[in-house]
């Protein structure tokens, strides 16, 4: 252990009411591991806090002490920012209580919560906070970098239906934030991601959702660019209670896909309608009427399978990269080049994700919040996944190559939360006409850039990046 580290250690050591971490620790291995496995970092200290009153302690010894600090709360960071090497993680998995209050919709969830947790208190209710697709995703960081998933086309993002912040900013002190009591803070959480302190509680709205009609199929073959034009050209159009998006990636080995076309390129469908089945079904029907799908399902689904569902396809541990980017407009020279890529992708768990944005969240002002862009309706995220350290190189420049053809028909800007960890370049990128804004508000609530390991809004005079 370094000198400052046994130093922080001990500064803490009375106070603190958490678990305190270090290397030698049984509970250190498990505990210094986040969801990426091509992050592998070793921190100083693992500081999990209890309350409020731990995460105030140990801001305020980390900065005094200038040590390196990383915010956990599910670890799911796809950069890997959640972790470092040498020095402190601040790790909120002990603070998850959620609160729902059903007669007013709205909840207050703490900020170690993972989406799971928020999902199974609300759904007691028949109510549902828009969010991420995969369970075991933490809420702070999702929400933080804006938040988008099967609700977002009806009920906006995850960060415009926070109507309240408790955090811990750099001094060690509890700010909130909300529309009345400091909004530019309150601006600056709703897609500035955790640039400005440590959020503890989130106070969010809710909506009646309880179950959904479900649709899938698969695409093969020339079908596959074919099911890309007719998704582009079709959901401008869509009513918003319909999510529809399309993953390029290689069919399972599975039985309810033909033995002859396992293994073979694909574009797999995911649909979901939210709202009166009778209208829906007509929807899901005609939609799944295109290309000639394979492997087709229909099925009214309990929310909490819904968001269950995907959680088994992303596990712990695995090596995953991603890159991503924004569309105005999906030409036909793009939906080619992402299916021939398809002929050469290194792993068969990487996928090509296309969504569509639009909807509620694409009607919320683009000065409203941090969140970057909401005019430009495709996301393309480019996400690799896979097993074998010795298959890194491939799966690297596989995606990095793509992203170089692509790149020049994006529209600039890009989704916080889906860059990777060499991308700090692109940061003033996803923020564009809101960063110097940005760069005020940090540089009033972290001078010294303490809340840096992230896809960093330097302050103005700092002389600290990563
Ligand atoms: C399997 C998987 C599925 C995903 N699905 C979606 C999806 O459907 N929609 C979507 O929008 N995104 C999705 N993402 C991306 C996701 O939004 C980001 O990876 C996000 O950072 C995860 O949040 P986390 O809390 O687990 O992050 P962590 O790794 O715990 O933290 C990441 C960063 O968030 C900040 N942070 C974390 N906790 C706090 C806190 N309490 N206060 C202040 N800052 C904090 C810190 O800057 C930290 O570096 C997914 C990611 C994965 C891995």
């Amino acid at each position: 252990m370094s000198k400052i580290i046994g130093e922080l250690y001990s500064a803490l050591r009375r106070q603190f009411r958490g678990d305190l971490l270090r290397p030698d620790d049984s509970e250190y291995a498990a505990a210094r591991s986040i969801w990426n496995g091509m992050v592998a970092r070793r921190p100083g200290l693992i500081a999990r806090c209890a309350d409020v009153a731990d995460v105030q302690l140990a801001v305020r010894k980390a900065a005094a002490a200038a040590v390196v600090t990383a915010l956990r709360c599910g670890g799911h960071s796809l950069a890997g920012f959640s972790t470092c090497d040498d020095g402190l993680v601040i790790d909120l998995s002990r603070m998850r209580a959620v609160n729902v209050y059903a007669q007013t919709r709205c909840a207050r969830f703490e900020g170690g919560s993972l989406l799971g947790n928020i999902d199974a208190a609300t759904q007691q209710a028949g109510l549902a906070f828009p969010a991420g697709v995969v369970s075991h995703t933490g809420a702070a960081g999702l929400v933080l970098g804006g938040g988008t998933g099967w609700l977002n086309r009806l009920y906006g993002l995850s960060c415009d239906n926070v109507t309240g912040f408790t955090l811990v900013v750099s001094d060690g002190s509890v700010v909130r934030a909300s529309a009345k009591e400091n909004p530019d803070l309150f601006w600056a959480l709703r897609g500035g991601g955790g640039n400005f302190g440590v959020v503890t509680e989130f106070e969010v709205k809710l909506h009646p959702v309880s179950s959904v009609l479900f649709g899938a199929g698969v695409c093969f073959g020339d079908d596959i660019p074919a099911i890309v034009q007719e998704w582009r050209d079709f959901m401008p159009q869509a009513p918003d209670n319909l999510r529809w998006g399309i993953s390029l990636t290689m069919a399972p080995h599975t039985e309810n896909i033909p033995a002859h076309l396992r293994g073979r390129p694909a574009a797999s469908q995911g649909l979901v309608w939210i709202g009166d089945p009778e209208k829906g079904r007509s929807i899901v029907d005609r939609v799944l009427s295109f290309c000639n799908p394979a492997a087709v399902t229909k099925s009214e689904l309990p929310f909490l399978a819904l968001q269950t569902m995907a959680d088994a396809e992303f596990p712990h541990g695995r090596r995953y990269y991603t890159k991503s980017g924004y569309f105005k407009i999906l030409g036909d020279q793009e939906i080619r080049r992402m299916v021939e890529a398809l002929a050469t992708i290194p792993s068969p768990l990487s996928q090509i994700e296309l969504s569509y944005l639009g909807g509620a969240a694409a009607r919320v002002p683009a000065e409203e919040t941090a969140f970057g862009d909401r005019s430009s309706p495709f996301i393309v995220n480019l996400l690799g996944n896979w097993a074998d350290p010795g298959d890194d190189d491939a799966n690297i420049s596989w995606i990095r190559g793509l992203f170089a053809r692509l790149r020049p028909s994006m529209t600039p800007g890009v989704y916080v939360n889906f860059m990777s960890g060499d991308e700090q370049d692109r940061v003033p990128e996803a923020y564009r006409e809101r960063w110097d804004r940005l760069v005020e508000i940090k540089t009033h609530y972290d001078p010294d850039n303490f809340f840096r390991l992230n896809q960093n809004v330097r302050p103005r005079k700092s002389s600290r990046s990563q």
